[in-house]
């Protein structure tokens, strides 16, 4: 059974933590632990470290702070007030006990997350916030306290469930903006948890639901807070026919704003804000969370938060590893493509006899990453047709972009409730979703940047809880990944035995025979077509100086031949040969298959779609995901921290943000 307890470390960043907090042990602390699938919480506790907080540690940066700290130099001087760290003990700073009740009584949490006191305390005194925080340290609940109280206390009746009879959509009082569609979901059902003792009315629009459902559901049963994918708020907001509208909006809360701009969604948030009622006129709060603050964020900060009035709160510790480099990761080197599935059913097979044989160990839950949809879909496909998918009891899912919203939610629900399985995805989930429970995140090929891989090994290791991050390459691409993934504790591991087969030489070692026969029984019933999909897809993947199309046709065309036993590679129309520049490239197949029309064009393209767009900061659009911005970053990052904390620009009270972020990159270790 798996089990884990949340850090509590709450030791903030070198320079905030010098200029401020105080720590000290008071008393032990208690933590509910977490079970892994369902909400359900186990009855046990587990005790944890014994930290505690004294004094408040966070930051105030408004300007009159950064006075005051010219002034005083004593760290305590701002910081008398208390910290509340049990939920029990949020009526004493007067959240309302329908609220308290739903946290203590109905979700059964005791003691907070560390980002969730240090925001909730000052985020309910009624600032503007600006958060750092990693994902799955509890950041949905720590925006979520406040703003709801700030409603119920704004909007007294709120408190009373018949009011929820006199909501309406165009008086939408609160917004809550999340960058994917799983994510605002998953925020939406844990926001109806807690008001469930209330009249307060919770919707969720999300890009990809039909609009004209979701927009009847909000106009008859109205909406007080409104959880939303930035594309589809734009798009209500801005239609004038759509009966919603905020008037009076009085907290708006950004998730993950990082990712937001990462996916280029800066447009959507400019336009959103000009639909929304200006501060001068309707005062609102505005929280904001978000793991890393690169320039981008702090610009889009800025255009957001009330500039002299706002509290950075920063939830990293300098001394608390971020996940990725907790959890223990592995590369395995590969022959080739043919090897990536047996290698999963190989890892997956260990550790399921591991946790069957030992009873400590948590079951394997594993999310799978392919950078591109054919590639997901094509696994999907194959491993529905072996043993791990159909019969020894470890049930698959996969979701990417081309399922419809209620199939994703459908597939992550379950995924999410299952104790064990493997849920095949494409990025769609690598950043915010909190499946409980995930023990393995096995990333297969390339991923296309460090960020990337980061966000996707942080599936795992979540609230504390322990995992692995493996990462399956073919061995001629084991040197661009050095370059894309430097400063990673990433080490070589040969303990499986199915990657080092080299199926060309026609000999199987026969404790391998049933893994590769497996897989290719799966390969021969998946659909026609499939394989060339994800074939043309990985010809249009990322390349980079170590690793070129040359070798990935090569790699390919050993997948095709040796694992799936074809006599001819799937054939590239000559139209499109030549626009991408392969007509000449030894190994490709100039032609048209029969079976199927294999791939479009635009699958060449990868996911270029939305670059070019203008952004907040240096980093809008996402077709910016290119290789180069490690690299940058690291450069800027180290310019920054050598000087430049002078001043008191709106950027500089953001100077402490860098302690955390070490991007410094060594050369990596695999
Ligand atoms: P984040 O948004 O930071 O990624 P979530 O809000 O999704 O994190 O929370 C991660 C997990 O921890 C969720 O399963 C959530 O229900 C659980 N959780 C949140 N707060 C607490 C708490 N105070 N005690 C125990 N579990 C918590
Ligand atoms: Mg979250």
């Amino acid at each position: 059974m798996f089990k884990a307890s949340l850090p509590r470390h709450a030791r903030l960043g070198n320079v905030v933590c010098r200029q401020l907090s105080t720590f000290s042990c008071v008393r032990p602390l208690r933590l509910q632990s977490l079970q892994s699938s369902g909400q359900q919480l186990s009855a046990s506790r587990t005790p944890l470290r014994s930290v505690c907080l004294r004094s408040i540690a966070t930051r105030l940066y408004s300007s009159e702070a950064a006075a005051a700290r010219q002034q005083d130099a004593n760290p305590d001087a701002k910081a008398g007030s208390q910290l509340i760290t049990k939920f029990a003990d949020l009526s004493q700073l007067g959240v309302h006990p329908a609220l308290v009740s739903a946290i203590t009584d109905g979700m059964r949490y005791e003691d907070m997350t560390d980002v969730q006191s240090l925001t909730i305390n000052p985020a309910l005194r009624g600032t503007d916030l600006v958060a750092q925080a990693k994902t799955g340290t509890g950041k949905t609940l720590a925006f979520l306290v406040p703003t709801l109280q700030r409603l119920l206390a704004e909007i007294p009746e709120l408190a009373d469930r018949r009011s929820s009879r006199r909501a309406s959509s165009d008086d939408v009082k609160a917004i809550i903006m999340s960058p994917t569609r799983e994510l605002a979901e998953q925020i939406g059902v844990e926001a109806k948890k807690l008001v469930r003792n209330t009249g307060i009315v919770v919707q969720t629009a999300v890009g990809g639901t039909r609009k004209r459902e979701s927009l009847m559901k909000m106009q008859r049963e109205g909406c007080h807070i409104l959880v939303a994918t930035p594309g589809r708020l734009e798009d209500l907001l801005s239609d004038e026919y759509s009966g919603v509208a905020a008037p009076n909006l009085k907290a708006f809360v950004l998730d993950e704003a990082d990712r937001m701009l990462d996916v280029g969604f800066s447009d959507a948030i400019r336009n959103i804000l000009d639909l929304l009622p200006p501060v001068s006129k309707v005062d609102r709060q505005t929280l904001l969370y978000s793991a890393t603050i690169p320039r981008n964020v702090v610009h889009l900060a800025k255009s957001l938060v009330k500039t002299n009035n706002f509290e950075f709160v920063q939830t990293i510790s300098a001394d608390d590893a971020p996940t990725h480099e907790r959890v223990p990761q592995y590369i395995v080197p590969c022959k080739g493509y043919e090897n990536w599935f047996p290698a999963i059913m190989e890892i997956a097979e260990k550790a399921r006899e591991a946790a069957e044989n030992d009873p400590s160990v948590a079951p394997f839950k594993a999310m799978v990453f392919f950078s591109n949809t054919a590639v997901v879909e094509f696994a999907y496909s194959t491993f529905s047709n072996t043993k791990l998918g159909g019969f020894s009891g470890v049930p698959i899912w996969d979701i990417h972009s081309k399922l419809n919203q209620p199939q994703r939610t459908r597939h992550a629900d379950a995924f999410r409730r299952s104790k064990t399985g493997i849920l095949f995805s494409s990025d769609v989930t690598a950043r915010g979703m909190d499946f409980p429970g995930v023990t393995h995140v096995i990333q297969v090929g390339l991923p296309p940047d460090r960020d990337q891989y980061i966000h996707r090994v942080g599936r795992t290791g979540r609230a504390g809880a322990s995992g692995e991050g493996w990462l399956l390459l073919a061995e001629p691409e084991i040197a661009e990944a050095r370059a894309r993934l430097p400063g990673l504790p990433i080490k070589p591991n040969r303990s499986l035995v199915t990657p080092a087969v080299d199926l060309a030489t026609g000999q199987i070692p026969e404790e391998t025979a049933r893994y590769f026969n497996d897989v290719e029984k799966g390969y021969s019933k998946t659909r026609s077509g499939e394989f060339a999909q994800a074939y043309h897809s990985l010809l249009g993947q990322k390349f980079g100086r170590k690793l070129d199309v040359a070798d990935a046709v090569e790699l390919l065309n050993r997948w095709s031949e040796y694992g799936l036993k074809r006599e001819q590679v799937p054939a590239i129309t000559p139209q499109s040969a030549s626009k991408r520049g392969l007509a000449r490239i030894p190994g490709v197949r100039i032609g048209h298959d029969t079976e199927q029309s294999y791939g479009r064009d635009d699958r060449f393209g990868g996911r270029g779609g939305s670059g070019g767009r203008g952004g907040f900061g240096d980093r809008g659009g996402s077709d910016s995901r290119g290789g180069n911005r490690g690299g940058n970053r690291g450069g800027n990052r180290g310019g920054n921290r050598g000087g430049n904390r002078r001043g008191n620009s709106f950027e500089d009270k953001f100077a402490s943000r860098e302690s955390n972020d070490r991007q410094s990159f060594s050369r990596s270790s695999f």
